[in-house]
């Protein structure tokens, strides 16, 4: 087994408040360039770039992995990870179909659609910032049910979070893991709030400009870089695990 380096973090163009910068191709040149052996682009409440992140990477020797950040109905942030372009196109049906509102570009910002050669192919006009109206626990059990893991966002901030919003993780709620934000160190983390014990507890950039990615990463202990991989080290099977 191997020690695979991942940030599972990034959002691009896409979002409203990512840099213009973040094009899946830079998003991908930049993560070779901070030694990133698994990245995950998850951009608010749509996957239309990680096709193209996915080629890029493919291209040029990283895993990419189709992500999304999903925001729930109580206003929770939440990672939403896939192994297949199909299976974050699935979610991303669901997500559209739980979205109301337009984007208005002059106060969230622009949102890019690119190609894996830097072009930009469109504009996406949903207001991607806004809350669905899907609640966080049909979210986990939408995931779950295409393939994918779920893993709450930046737990330890003031806005967005699980805990800022619920103010505690319900017991039935079936989260793969937790993410601290850069500000705090995971294994600290853990010891500082209860009841989070069951959880692996990871961090990632949550990187909006090219200079943050692979700033703060996790590291896996992995057979390979597949989602199924990640799992198992999120559930510590057959000595895949989660390294401080
Ligand atoms: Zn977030
Ligand atoms: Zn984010």
């Amino acid at each position: 087994m191997k020690r695979f380096k991942a940030d599972l973090h990034i959002h691009s163009c896409l979002s409203p408040c990512g840099d213009l910068d973040m094009s899946p191709r830079a998003i991908v040149e930049k993560s070779l360039e901070m030694g990133l052996e698994i990245i995950a682009l998850c951009d608010h409440n749509s996957a239309e770039n990680v096709g193209a992140a996915m080629r890029a990477g493919t291209q040029k020797g990283l895993t990419v992995l189709p992500g999304m950040e999903i925001n729930s109905r109580e206003e929770v942030h939440t990672l939403a990870i896939f192994q297949s372009e199909n299976q974050a196109s699935s979610m991303q049906e669901i997500v559209y179909r739980h979205l109301r509102g337009t984007n208005r570009p002059e106060l969230f910002g622009d949102q890019v659609v690119a190609n894996e050669f830097d072009e930009v192919e469109g504009f996406n006009d949903r207001r991607l910032i806004g809350a669905t109206e899907l609640r966080l626990q049909q979210i986990v059990q939408e995931v779950h049910r295409l393939g994918g893991l779920c893993i709450a966002s930046h737990v330890d901030r003031p806005a967005f979070s699980i805990l800022s919003q619920l103010g505690f993780v319900p017991g039935d709620l079936e989260l793969d893991a937790l993410e601290v934000s850069p500000h705090h160190r995971p294994e600290a983390f853990k010891g500082e709030v209860t009841g989070l014990e069951r959880f692996a507890v990871l961090s990632f950039s949550d990187a909006h400009f090219l200079e943050d990615i692979g700033k703060t990463y996790s590291l896996f202990l992995l057979d390979s870089p597949s989602l199924e991989e990640i799992g198992m080290a999120l559930r510590e099977e057959a000595g895949r695990r989660v390294l401080t």
